[in-house]
């Protein structure tokens, strides 16, 4: 271990080093890194170490593939693209691989990116994704389809959010009810979005109507709860459409505003019937779906 430190402290003094992301050319200090240097903190956590692999520049961590400029400086793999030259010596940002690095870094457990949400887990970074994808401390994003509203906040702000600055979604109560959308014939990619307020819950209703594939227009109907993942899973969720001695039913357990129902509708896991389906069920142009709440 000492002598993989050893590789660690050439990039330590680089991440010490105050971020200038300007390109301006500045002499190195690297005194104010040396008390840090020191070996006689014999016990060396692993929350230390793991600052060792702090970007300067949006202080996340660096983690593998591990890049370095010529004189040693790591940089994460999102802020590179987006630079000129090193942040820390202003020197050329090569392709050199910091093995050493890399390989400090599959023995260090590194705290969830949401750590100052709440989040307590370190995880080795091969599981730290993944973690981050579905951590409960991650923020909620709005849950309009469409992604065309940046907002982001904690779970409990989603729906003053969707009432202050969605007006336009209606809300209708019950656990039985018809999303009726309408104009389904209007060209183009096209989102409905409705809520159902029941058992104390409310789920927004999305349909989407997308051209996957080029020329053939497909609907995709879906159902996610303003909640967590823990709780859409006491939910089940039936959409049925009823035309003249034809009906079509998809049941399923509602996403979570968490999740999203993007990944869902890319993978065609909803309700998806296309135009000429649709038309079998539509009346003028408007097409009722039935949609079902229930407990599991
Ligand atoms: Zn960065
Ligand atoms: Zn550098
Ligand atoms: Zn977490
Ligand atoms: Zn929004």
């Amino acid at each position: 271990m000492t002598d993989k430190l050893g590789y660690c402290f050439q990039a330590m003094n680089s991440v010490m080093q105050m971020p200038h992301v300007s390109c301006k050319r500045r002499g190195h200090g690297g005194s104010a890194a040396s008390s840090n240097l020191n070996p006689t903190s014999s016990s060396s956590t692993s929350g230390e170490l793991a600052s060792l692999f702090e970007c300067p520049v949006c202080f996340e961590y660096v983690l593998p593939p591990i890049l370095q400029c010529h004189s040693g400086h790591l940089v994460c793999q999102s802020c590179r693209p987006m630079l000129q030259c090193c942040p820390t010596c202003r020197g050329p940002l090569g392709n050199i691989r910091n093995l050493a690095m890399e390989k400090v870094a599959t023995t260090v457990d590194f705290p969830c990116k949401f750590a100052s949400s709440g989040c307590k887990l370190t995880l080795l970074y091969s599981e730290k994704i993944e973690h981050e994808e579905v951590c409960e401390f991650r923020p909620y994003q709005c849950p309009c389809p469409g992604a065309l509203c940046k907002w982001e906040g904690s779970l409990e702000q989603v729906m003053p959010h969707l009432l202050n600055s969605h007006k336009s979604i209606t809300t209708l109560q019950g656990e039985d009810i018809v999303f009726l959308a309408t104009d389904i014939n209007l060209p183009g990619a096209v989102d409905w979005v409705m809520m159902q307020e029941c058992f104390n819950h409310n789920f927004m209703l999305v349909l989407e109507k997308q051209e996957k594939i080029e020329g053939y227009q497909q609907f995709f109907a879906i159902v996610q709860l303003i909640g967590s993942r823990r709780q859409a899973e006491n939910f089940a969720y039936r959409l049925e459409l009823n035309g003249t001695k034809r009906r079509l039913t998809w049941e399923a357990t509602p996403r979570s505003i968490h999740e999203g129902v993007s990944s869902a509708i890319f993978n065609s896991d909803c309700l998806v019937f296309d135009t000429s389906m649709a038309k079998l069920f539509a009346d003028n142009g408007n097409l009722g779906i039935n949609v079902t709440i229930s407990m599991v």
